[in-house]
């Protein structure tokens, strides 16, 4: 594999990888271990296997051989030791943060975060965990923010709904230096596209809800990190709060997966054609997108992203919330839904009509809109922004 390109090597990991023919029959798709439990020939063996359920089939809510083939693709895709699949995305994100504080700890937030991320750690408030947002992505601000008892910097690059890019090779350099654990949610780029633990990002975390499943048929999250963050990761967030991801959910994700590399393709050429039609667009004050030219971050991005792929948002020059909904509601080939990176296009505001001081204090404009552009043909969406941004 290492001839290939990194691209290359994605696609072959997605189709093949870890898929073991031979131990399951030459079946093509590996089968579905509907399994809870798995029964052993002496129970001294099954005591053995207690001692370390990560490396053993014991039952389902630690291990279960087809949730481990996808665990393994994806931990070799973020070219990372380890991966575990929960049952969400928020599962994930929850157990690693909940990993990585205690009682006393402070954690960082990089500017805008997703918004249960950022309940999450309002509510981890009740265990005496604080945080703090920095609503910048430059590395010097980011310094100026840490607080004595900072333990943890989370992130997401881009950051969410304003879709600025933070400096992984910084950041994690910055984090290691005053020992603090970095965790990156990743779920906007994939890991075809950004491999954070090659940065020095000590945590990656996913919604496998989105891309990573894309057809919106699975719930799923991942964390993929060390083999020494796994190991307690495993024995404790993993297995106490037990929220495993089910073998036919990880076979749907399976399924999702082998397809990835081409839908990533797919999105990231209609969302370049997208972001320079609204560029252009008199409606339109800005396109919030890595992959234009002209967004502040578009050099940052040829450093540590290698694609770019379909969500992103625009601010409205006419920003008051019935503009916004007249817009949202002219739409057809958008669908007006939450989620996002599946093959249907998206549409969403974070203007919800009574929220707008919170915009506001979250540097984010209330005429924005943020547009998942799917796998339709790009110029049909195109018509339909036309159609929709028209007086
Ligand atoms: C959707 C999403 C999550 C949460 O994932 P679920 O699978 O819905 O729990 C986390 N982070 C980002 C960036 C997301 O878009």
């Amino acid at each position: 594999m290492e001839n290939l390109d990194s691209f290359e090597t994605d696609k072959k990991i997605c189709m093949h990888y870890e898929d073991d023919r031979e131990r399951f029959e030459g079946a093509v798709v590996p089968p579905i271990f509907q399994n809870t439990l798995f029964t052993y020939q002496t129970f001294d063996i099954l005591t053995d296997a207690l001692q370390s359920e990560h490396s053993y089939y014991v039952y389902g809510r630690g291990t279960n051989p087809t949730v481990e083939i996808v665990e393994k693709k994806l931990a070799a895709l973020e070219r990372g030791d380890e991966c575990k699949l929960f049952s969400s995305g928020m599962a994930a994100v929850s157990a690693s943060l909940i990993n990585s504080v205690k009682s006393g700890d402070h954690v960082l937030c990089v500017s805008n975060l997703y918004y249960s991320t950022m309940e999450l750690l309002k509510y981890l408030g009740k265990f005496n965990i604080s945080h703090s947002v920095i609503y910048s992505t430059k590395t010097d601000d980011i310094k100026a923010a840490l607080q004595p008892n900072t333990r943890v910097i989370f992130l997401e690059s881009p950051t969410d709904m304003t879709f600025r890019l933070v400096n992984l090779d910084e950041i994690a350099d910055l984090a290691r230096k005053n020992g603090i654990r970095t965790i990156i949610d990743n779920t906007w780029a994939t890991p075809l596209f950004q491999k954070p633990l090659t940065k020095g990002i000590d945590v990656v975390v996913h919604s496998a809800s989105k891309y990573l499943g894309g057809h919106s048929d699975v719930l799923g999250g991942a964390v993929v990190t060390s083999k020494e963050i796994m190991k307690t990761i495993f024995k404790k967030e993993y297995l106490l709060m037990g929220a495993a991801m089910p073998p036919n959910e990880a076979s749907l994700l399976l399924r999702g997966l082998r397809t990835l590399p081409f839908r990533m393709q797919g999105h990231q050429d209609n969302a370049l054609k997208v972001a320079r039609f609204l560029h252009n667009h008199p409606a339109v004050e800005k396109v919030n997108f890595p992959g234009l030219e002209t967004h502040p971050d578009y050099h940052l991005g040829t450093n540590q992203l290698s694609g770019y792929s379909g969500l992103m948002s625009i601010e409205l020059k006419q920003d008051d919330f019935n503009h916004v909904k007249t817009v949202i509601n002219k739409m057809k080939i958008f669908k007006i839904g939450v989620s996002w990176g599946s093959f249907e296009s998206l549409i969403i505001s974070p203007n919800l009509g009574n929220n707008e001081g919170k915009l506001v204090k979250e540097h984010i404009s209330p005429g924005t809109i943020r547009l998942a552009v799917g796998l339709e043909n790009a110029n049909s969406i195109i018509d339909d922004l036309e159609q929709a941004l028209s007086e």
